[in-house]
């Protein structure tokens, strides 16, 4: 290859890169597994290696993931040693170099330290005198978020240390991992609120870490594991696998899947091991780690730039099995949308027995041919959720048909549509397809909706008999009713009672949200809520008022301008006033004046909750002034997320305080503002595995 065609080769993978890096992290829906990722990256690290003048510092390949992008509203602090990740591998023969070269140089018998790569979010916690007083993410590796309040809450990180022998300051490292059974009860609950479930665990346990409500945190069911003591902070120990096991004697939490091996030979029996043992496991891993196990020696061997010499780690490959499809379901969901369900023969994957994978849409079926009968490729990695890659096209059957996509709903028999640059047929027939109006009653009386405890059975039986068709009907349901449901007592239905009643009480952008308005979600719904302050202003705004606000693009703007010109559904809202529910903002924040910022000259800069525009009334409101440029008579800068970078420098440089928009709510008194409790979820690094 010469170096024109290199220049192009490389161009192209750091395209096709950082596009992906843009999906996984920004967007939280990676397109491509992690393996054909660290592909890409392997095949750019290659060419840079081989034309060290085409390798320039903003390659993907020399920046390291960050979950830093968020904005401001952790303080950042910087890591008393810097967290590096480990070089790593799919490929046995190169853990055998690893080996080999760690031999040649330490030239003395020694040992291996064997332990799971756990797939989750970086941590580090310090001890100071036996109690743990902070806890940093990984961030950039220098500089990471403070998210103490946050670990704090999670179930087995102790507090204060036990025992003895601690060393009174000093730093333990570690993951933050959202078992399986957690993470799919946080999605399910996700998808009854009508928002994105989470891509993997990882990223559900890298979005809870960075959650602003710490008592959701304590409820999202994590758990931590540690696995490495900078040597420097543990001078009186000889190895590492001993200062972990000291560290379990103190409380921690400490895997006990580690191994000390002797040789590669012993190494390979551990992967092997792991290989197949992990499918047993409740949390998800993706290789094992591969420590020279003496402190002294991990001191003789150092660092490269980016990762220590005397660790790697091994990655597991996604498991792939061959099975047969032997039909095609078409599933309605709460919006209409119709999702393809391939049935497949039953094999063994990852663990558990798959019968049924996703085909996602229309395209993606054409897009491998697919036919039925085929034989197909299908892989469960990181995502969970079993997924077609390929199909063998060698192995069709001759009766093999073409699947037919419906063209009428499967479940009301109405025509389907498709809306211009969507994907996805759905059923126009909300206002009578039955998945869909139940899966609309669910949503309406969600936790972050009405917040009336109703499971998905309920409504079943209280739509088979006749009592609830649309929302308003919850609010005529009567006692008697109830009742007369099966394994319904009275505490039950009265409680139920209870439920609806106070849920007349749920301010208007929960409300807003329960409505269901297509791509209305819970962010949306807060910020129409506050910047109409009515339903009716809401109503009348025109589809050019609409596109007019802040991230409402042309599909947002005409569903909400349809959704208000459907007579069917302002009948409802009628209905909805009737009953009492809430549908303006009657304590809107901007009225509930203090004076907590009596005298003080507020920047406002990044993207908020709210508009930019409503900080800067709530600024006014609460006594403050709000102005556009940092100088020395600001006290302080309100950064939200992508602050101005030259607002930051300045508010740095004038040594201005930098306020989070959470620590801005707590000043104010306002509390967090729903909207802004979630965040993405920013995964760590793109090598796995960290030091
Ligand atoms: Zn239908």
């Amino acid at each position: 290859m010469d170096i024109k065609e290199a220049a192009i080769q490389i161009d192209s993978l750091r395209q096709q890169i950082n596009e992906n890096n843009r999906r996984y992290y920004v967007e939280n829906a990676p397109v491509i597994s992690d393996y054909d990722y660290d592909q890409l990256l392997y095949r750019l690290a290659e060419l840079e290696r081989q034309f060290p003048q085409l390798d320039t510092p903003d390659s993907p390949t020399h920046r390291v993931g960050s979950d830093l992008q968020a904005g401001l509203r952790f303080a950042r602090k910087e890591h008393k040693y810097p967290m590096l990740s480990l070089g790593n591998t799919y490929s046995i023969e190169e853990v055998e170099d690893f080996a080999a070269r760690a031999a040649k140089i330490i030239n003395t018998s020694f040992t291996y330290s064997c332990e799971l790569k756990f797939d989750g979010a970086g941590i580090s916690l310090t001890y100071r005198h036996g109690r743990l007083v902070q806890a940093l993410t990984r961030g950039d590796g220098v500089v990471g978020d403070d998210v103490t309040v946050n670990i704090r809450k999670i179930a087995g990180i102790p507090h204060t240390l036990r025992g003895s022998g601690w060393p009174e300051d000093f730093e333990i490292r570690g993951e933050i991992l959202m078992p399986f059974s957690s993470f799919d009860r946080l999605n399910a609950e996700r998808e009854d609120a009508g928002e994105e479930p989470f891509a993997n665990p990882r990223n559900a346990a890298s979005g809870s870490l960075k959650l602003l409500d710490s008592e959701e945190v304590g409820r999202r069911g994590l758990m931590c594991t540690l696995y490495h003591i900078p040597s420097q902070d543990i001078q009186n120990f000889e190895g590492h696998s001993q200062a972990l096991d000291a560290a379990a004697s103190w409380g921690l939490p400490v895997s006990d899947k580690r191994r000390l091996c002797a040789n590669i030979e012993e190494i390979k029996d551990y992967i092997g091991y792991w290989d197949t043992e992990r499918k047993n496991l409740p949390y998800a891993t993706d290789g094992v780690v591969i420590k020279i196990n003496s402190l002294e020696h991990q001191r003789d061997l150092g660092y490269t730039a980016k990762s220590p010499r005397w660790a790697v780690a091994y990655k597991f490959k996604a498991e792939e099995a061959l099975t047969k499809v032997l039909s095609i379901d078409y599933q309605v969901g709460r919006t209409g949308a119709v999702t393809p369900v391939a049935n497949m023969e039953p094999v063994f994957l990852s663990g558990t027995m798959v019968k049924r994978a996703t085909l996602v849409n229309e395209d993606f079926i054409r897009s491998f041919d697919l036919h039925i009968g085929d034989t197909v490729k299908v892989v469960k990695g990181g995502e969970i959720i079993p997924k077609i890659i390929g199909v063998d096209l060698s192995a069709r059957p001759a009766d093999a048909a073409l699947p037919v996509f419906p063209t009428v709903c499967p479940d009301c028999g109405t025509p389907l549509k498709k809306e211009e640059d969507q994907a996805r047929w759905y059923c126009p027939n909300a206002g009578a397809c039955p998945t869909q109006i139940k899966g609309r009653l669910l949503h309406f009386l969600s936790r972050k909706a009405m917040n009336v405890l109703c499971g998905e059975a309920t409504i079943d039986q209280l739509y088979d008999r006749g009592y609830v068709r649309k929302p308003s009907d919850f609010y005529q349901l009567q006692m008697r009713q109830l009742m007369s449901l099966e394994g319904w007592k009275e505490k039950a239905s009265s409680r139920f009672l209870e439920s609806i009643e106070a849920s007349k009480k749920v301010t208007f952008d929960h409300v807003l949200f329960a409505l269901g308005i297509r791509y209305v979600g819970q962010t949306t719904a807060a910020m129409l809520a506050s910047r109409f302050g009515s339903i009716e202003a809401l109503a009348e705004a025109s589809y050019e008022d609409l596109l007019a606000v802040e991230d409402i693009g042309e599909t947002m703007a005409r569903s909400i301008y349809e959704y208000f010109r459907t007579p069917s559904e302002l009948e409802e809202i009628e209905r909805l006033k009737a009953a009492g529910l809430q549908f303006d903002m009657k304590e809107n924040a901007t009225q509930k004046a203090s004076d907590a910022l009596a005298g003080m000259t507020v920047v406002v800069s990044g993207t908020f909750a709210l508009s930019r525009d409503d900080m800067k009334a709530l600024v006014a409101a609460h006594g403050g002034k709000a102005a556009s440029g940092v100088s020395g008579k600001t006290s302080f800068l309100l950064a939200g997320e992508k602050p101005g970078p030259e607002k930051v420098k300045k508010a740095e440089e004038l040594g201005v305080k930098i306020m989070s928009e959470a620590e801005f709510m707590a000043l104010i008194g306002a509390g967090q503002p729903e909207a802004a409790k979630e965040e993405e979820a920013f995964p760590q690094d793109l090598f796995g595995g960290m030091i």
